[in-house]
């Protein structure tokens, strides 16, 4: 039964990287086995403490919203650079590293902006599509760079 399940946060120590899984389990030892197994190593290379705040995604996956708010990071989408909460963001799933977040954060309002233009319907064969005219997209778009704020690192002289 899944309300029998305990969230494990299972470490490996041996590649250096610190890598870490997330395993659902009855007990420590049945979590620290699976998790070795998901990680690829043997059990005693790994560390197995409970994880209560992750108890409520039983029997899991554990959402990766709530992994990169537990100090997970996740590969910045542009760049590959680590993007972790205080040093990027997740947005919509997507990864962002520190110098992409202001990119992403302009995207993802301009998309909300466009949404909400009333009296708009996507098209029944094409419901992803969002209906904008290019007067309409270069206003909010406009509106979403001047609200993230200056982009330029500048200087003069030394
Ligand atoms: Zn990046």
């Amino acid at each position: 039964m899944a309300e029998s399940l305990k969230a494990y946060i299972v470490t490996e120590h041996v590649s250096g990287e610190d890598q870490a899984v997330v395993r659902f389990a009855a007990s420590n030892v049945i979590a620290r086995r699976e998790g070795a197994n998901g990680l690829d190593v043997e059990f005693p290379d790994v560390s197995c403490k409970r994880a209560e705040h992750f108890d409520g995604f039983a029997p899991g996956p554990v959402p990766d919203h709530a992994l990169f708010k537990a100090g997970w990071w996740f590969f910045c989408t542009h760049c590959q650079a680590r993007a972790s909460d205080g040093s990027g963001a997740l947005i919509d799933g997507v990864a962002y590293c520190s110098d992409h977040e202001n990119a992403a954060t302009v995207a993802a309002r301009v998309v909300q902006d466009v949404a909400e233009l009333p009296d708009r319907t996507s098209p029944d064969d094409w419901p992803d599509a969002m209906l904008v005219t290019a007067k309409e997209l270069r206003r909010i778009v406009e509106d979403a760079v001047y609200a993230a704020g200056p982009q330029v690192d500048g200087g003069y002289g030394e």
